[in-house]
């Protein structure tokens, strides 16, 4: 099995922005960009425009950006692969990582896996039943499918993600409607302005979605009015949920500390988990900022990290 100075899991802005910065010192990182569990790029491969990347004026799309960074990557020397990292063992030394067809031994390790879009538990959306038929998590990723055209779409969420999906969806719905269990928006201002202002976009406030229902696809919802305890069903031709999202670490096996709401903990300031030699960026350590411009900043710190620590048990050469 081959030995590494650094392995970086998960690609996405943090991992290619580390992947840059150790191929530029002369680290030969390699880097698991995923490829069953998620979309190798990350949460940007599903995003439209990204208006607010410094030096990006005119707006770059998430998967446009995405390219580019991994051009960037691959220019001073990343070893890519298209796979995902099975496991890892942080006991021993040099770390094992093991692919589904690749292992390294590795001297250091920078997690990036970032996070993955929730889904609520409201029946009628398991997977044996309307999930993927008219239920979706990724409003940007599905949305363009004809069973969604001209139909009443329906959008659950306060945040940012609501928003952009549910402006994305009025390309294609007859209305989108947004369903928020409180009475206003946790979403940015310019982005809930956009949505409020909007002709096809209702707002259903101090709601949930009690159940969906169809025979093949969706054909309802039946919406709760959490202040008059009042159920509406409506005909509904998609279901989206934009209700923020789960850091992946699963194949960690708890072998770092999470903190309480299952993000990767750092040291404050630092990327440094509490194994020396494995450092995390972006989104899976990340549940305040979670932006790209963050991600690619915290990439950055973890390249840098992980060289001063391969310097300091001498192998840096
Ligand atoms: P957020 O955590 O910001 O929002 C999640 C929303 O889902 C909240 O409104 C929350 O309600 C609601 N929610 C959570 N759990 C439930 C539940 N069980 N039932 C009903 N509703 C629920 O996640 P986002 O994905 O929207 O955003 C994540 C980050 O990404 C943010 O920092 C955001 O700014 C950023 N982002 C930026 C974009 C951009 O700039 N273009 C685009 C998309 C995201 P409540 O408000 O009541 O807690």
């Amino acid at each position: 099995m081959k030995r590494k100075k650094l392995v970086i899991i998960g690609s996405g802005p943090a991992g290619y922005t580390a992947a840059i910065y150790a191929a530029r010192a002369c680290l030969e990182p390699v880097l698991f960009e995923g490829f069953y569990s998620g979309l190798p790029g990350g949460q940007l491969m599903s995003t439209t425009d990204v208006e607010n990347y410094p030096g990006f004026p005119e707006a770059v799309t998430g998967p446009e950006m995405m390219k580019m960074f991994k051009k960037q990557a691959l220019k001073f020397g990343t070893h890519c692969l298209l796979e995902d990292v099975k496991l890892v063992d942080l006991k021993q030394r040099p770390f094992l990582v093991e692919g589904m067809k690749t292992s390294f031994h590795a001297d250091s390790i920078i997690i990036s896996t970032g996070a993955t879009a929730k889904r609520l538990d409201i029946p009628g959306t398991h997977d044996d039943e309307l999930w993927q038929k008219g239920v979706s998590a990724c409003a940007v990723c599905d949305g363009a499918l004809p069973i969604f055209r001209d139909k009443d779409l329906y959008v659950v969420g306060g945040g940012d993600s609501a928003m952009e999906e549910a402006l994305f969806l009025t390309k294609y719905a007859k209305k989108v409607h947004i369903v928020h269990r409180r009475g206003e928006f946790r979403a940015s201002k310019i982005m809930a302005e956009r949505v409020l202002k909007h002709h096809k976009i209702e707002v259903l406030w101090d709601s949930t979605v009690d159940s969906v229902s169809g025979k093949d696809y969706v054909e309802h919802v039946t919406i709760l009015n959490l202040k008059t305890e009042a159920k509406t069903k409506r005909h509904a031709g998609g279901l989206f949920f934009a209700v923020g999202h789960v850091p992946n670490v699963q194949f960690l096996n708890g072998q770092l500390p999470l903190t309480p709401n299952g993000y990767l903990m750092v040291k404050p300031g630092t990327t440094e988990t509490e194994i020396p030699g494995v450092f995390a960026a972006g989104d899976v350590q990340d549940f305040v900022y979670r932006q790209a411009i963050t991600a690619a900043g915290t990439g950055c710190m973890a390249a840098l990290e992980a060289e001063r620590y391969l310097a300091s048990i001498g192998l840096d050469e």
